[in-house]
């Protein structure tokens, strides 16, 4: 197996009906970067930047933070890197920072929600990432956003440290792109205003799917009692995947689902066709959507999530169908 991954190095990602699909890595710390020549990946489709914050003894300074981001874009070498503001919190505890007692920390004060609440630390990194993306094409996108007007309010904060950028006659980027994570259930029914402000979407599926089920990823108990292959977790799926291609939003796919081959085969059946993830995926994505008639796939998931019949999960029928292929 590992020899025919490598053999598929050098390959392209595109499905057996000529259906390009764009498979970038995900990372968090600068050394992840060799495995993007290791994956012959196109870019980093999501860069945890948590993890600086996690490991260090102290709050990382605007410099650390700038001096971390610069490295990983030159080291990235031209190719694509999508940076994630702080996601903190929950579970994610900062031991420099003020600890807060919750009883449902994946449901509190978290990510994008301490960055509004707290706007000098997002300002801070938001800086850190302006100057460090001098010169180039940037992406920053933004965690656990629950609603547009959380987006707004954000973007407000990215757009005046870009004017302060310009104001100083500091190099800027070329260009900046922010975009949003859907991976709170609520975003689902703002999709068509989420699709118009935000630059992308890229979609977590492991909060969406953990929230969409109320079902905790880290309780083993709970975890796995319900398949993101069942038709309410595809149609989710789906109706962002169609929001988005209506108002020309582009979609990437950056959670752990897109990492799997069948779950990534419904994906592509859904009209997927970006996606981020873990460097050990690439191989076995790619072996599995080099063989997929994509055409056929989107037929036959559309006839059986028309006929749905409670079935707990289509994982049998879509395993079936890869075998075929
Ligand atoms: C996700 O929620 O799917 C995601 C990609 O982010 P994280 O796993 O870091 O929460
Ligand atoms: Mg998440």
């Amino acid at each position: 197996k590992q020899e025919q991954y490598r053999k598929l190095k050098t390959q392209p990602a595109v499905t057996k009906d000529g259906v390009d699909i764009t498979l970038q890595i995900n990372a968090g710390l600068f050394v992840d970067l060799p495995n993007l020549d290791e994956t012959n990946a196109s870019g980093i489709g999501l860069f945890r930047t948590e993890l600086q914050f996690m490991v260090a003894q102290h709050m990382p300074t605007t410099a650390e933070q700038q001096a971390l981001y610069g490295a990983v874009l030159a080291a990235a070498n031209g190719r694509p890197v999508t940076f994630r503001t702080l996601d903190i919190g929950g579970d994610k505890v900062l031991p420099y920072m003020e600890r807060v007692e919750e009883e449902n920390p994946a449901l509190g004060w978290r990510a994008i929600r301490i960055g509004l609440d707290k706007p000098r630390l997002l300002r801070a990194q938001v800086r850190a990432l302006l100057r460090a993306g001098a010169g180039y094409d940037m992406k920053i996108m933004l965690p656990m956003v629950a609603t547009v007007n959380e987006f707004l309010r954000a973007r407000l904060i990215v757009r005046r440290e870009l004017a302060v950028l310009e104001r100083d006659g500091r190099p800027a980027p070329s260009s900046l792109q922010l975009g949003v994570m859907v991976e709170v259930p609520s975003l689902l029914f703002e999709l068509p205003e989420i699709a118009r402000e935000a630059d992308f979407l890229s979609i977590g599926t492991n909060d969406l799917m953990q929230f969409l089920f109320a079902a905790d990823r880290e309780n083993r108990r709970v975890s796995d009692r319900f398949d993101p292959l069942c038709a309410a977790g595809l149609r989710a799926l789906r109706a962002i995947i169609d929001e988005a291609d209506k108002a020309g939003c582009p979609v990437t796919v950056c959670g752990e689902m897109g990492g799997k081959p069948i779950e990534a085969l419904a994906l592509i059946a859904l009209g997927y066709r970006s996606f981020s993830m873990s460097a050990a995926s690439v191989g076995p994505v790619k072996a599995m959507l080099r063989t997929l008639d994509a055409g056929k796939a989107r037929q036959r998931l559309d006839a059986w999530l028309a006929a749905s019949d409670g079935a707990a999960s289509l994982r049998p029928l879509l395993g079936a169908l890869a075998a075929e292929m």
